[in-house]
């Protein structure tokens, strides 16, 4: 069998760190106790949960009872959104969000306007980033909240939190942060970014899938929250269900290990991502999709002109696994929402390439990749 692809699709989702495996293990057969039940099974799982709900809680500036697990950060977001609009629709029935966030917040908020909801869905910079001016003219007296993702998925454009979390104070509005790509990548602390809510997952960041978790404001102000799922009262009542150990033990170590390595691997990715860039662009018409800078170091976005971008990735599959777009948009074949935001052409939004390095990428695999893309394009380019 020929080699494995080189993993560049970290986006998509990471392998999960060995470390976090171990932390893991002894929570499947010898710790598997309910964590609420009233007996030594229970209480020995209990207390990890509690150890790694704290953990969890300090690696963004919160108070453990402010989390809330959930089965990822769709679910997360869909607790926020739909939970904020039916706790708070008698203050109003407005919602903002902006145009280049995974479909797992838009699509809650489509199922809202089919509700009576309205929503603005805000357009962005060309580079990505939304406009401060454009979100402040947006505000009505009705908005009850604004979710506006930390980084995104696609170009790993990172918003200014700080900024829009101001505002919303300002303004007196609930504000919502879908970070499932910015958790362990980015400096993330709700006290100083004014955020109210905040969405998370372990997947993203070298811990398992299934696991996540919503951040929900206890203190100025304490957010009301509709439950989606109803049952045993879990959570404080948020989120019913009996909790999964392995998960929650192995989150908490993904973050731990991802927030002591975060500023190697800031310098490390940032070195490897532009040691990828030079390279790519010895190819004429290729283009940058995103802010330049402000991204998640991780990330390169391109699209690249006079070749037909079907073609390009099945071209580089045998050599490289990444994806065009999103991985939940990558299965339809539709151009990426997000390219088309940034005022990309149809051609240009279909012929990109998403890189998302990671933890385990090395310069001999950014090298062989670079390769492989730039001879792909010159031969379709040259028939
Ligand atoms: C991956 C991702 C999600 C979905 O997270 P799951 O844990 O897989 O449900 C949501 N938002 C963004 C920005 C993502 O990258």
């Amino acid at each position: 069998m020929a080699d494995s692809p080189i993993y560049l699709d970290c986006h998509a989702t990471t392998p999960i760190d060995q470390r976090v495996v171990e932390a893991m293990l002894p929570f499947f057969t010898k710790h598997f106790g309910n964590p609420s039940s009233l007996h030594h099974y229970g209480w020995t799982v209990e207390a990890a949960i509690k150890k790694s709900r704290a953990t969890i809680a300090n690696s963004i500036n919160a108070k453990p009872e402010e989390i809330v697990f959930t089965s990822g950060a769709t679910e997360a977001n869909n607790l926020a959104i739909k939970g904020v609009a039916e706790a708070y629709f008698s203050y109003g029935k407005h919602i903002i969000t902006v145009k280049t966030e995974h479909s797992a917040v838009l699509d809650p908020c489509h199922y809202l306007e089919s509700l009576g909801f309205e929503v603005t869905y805000l357009p962005v910079e060309p580079d990505g980033l939304l406009s401060l001016s454009s979100l402040e003219k947006a505000i009505r007296p009705e908005t009850i909240l604004v979710s506006v993702m930390a980084a995104n998925n696609e170009i790993g454009v990172l918003q200014p939190l700080k900024e829009i979390g101001a505002l919303c104070q300002d303004h007196e509005i609930l504000f919502h942060t879908d970070a499932a790509q910015a958790i362990g990548k980015v400096p993330l602390d709700v006290q100083e970014l004014n955020i109210h809510l905040m969405s998370m997952t372990a997947h993203k960041v070298y811990g398992p899938k299934g696991i996540g978790a919503l951040y929900v404001r206890r203190r100025q102000p304490r957010v009301n929250l509709a439950a989606q799922l109803h049952g045993g009262g879990h959570e404080r009542g948020m989120r019913s269900g009996t909790l999964y150990p392995p998960q929650i033990v192995g989150f908490a170590q993904a973050l731990t290990l991802a927030i002591a390595e975060m500023a190697s691997e800031q310098e490390r990715l940032n070195g490897l991502r532009s040691h990828l860039l030079t390279q790519l662009n010895q190819l004429p018409a290729i283009y940058l999709n995103g802010h330049p800078t402000q991204r998640l170091p991780g990330n390169l976005n391109v699209s690249i002109d006079n070749v037909d971008g079907q073609a390009l990735l099945l071209g580089l599959q045998p050599v490289v696994a990444l994806s065009s777009g999103s991985a939940c948009s990558s299965a339809s074949t539709a151009p990426s929402h997000v390219l088309k935001a940034l005022g990309r052409s149809h051609q240009l939004a279909y012929a990109s390439l998403r890189f998302g390095l990671g933890r385990f990428t090395t310069t001999s695999e950014i090298d062989t990749v670079a390769q492989a893309v730039v001879e792909t394009v010159q031969a379709l380019r040259a028939v």
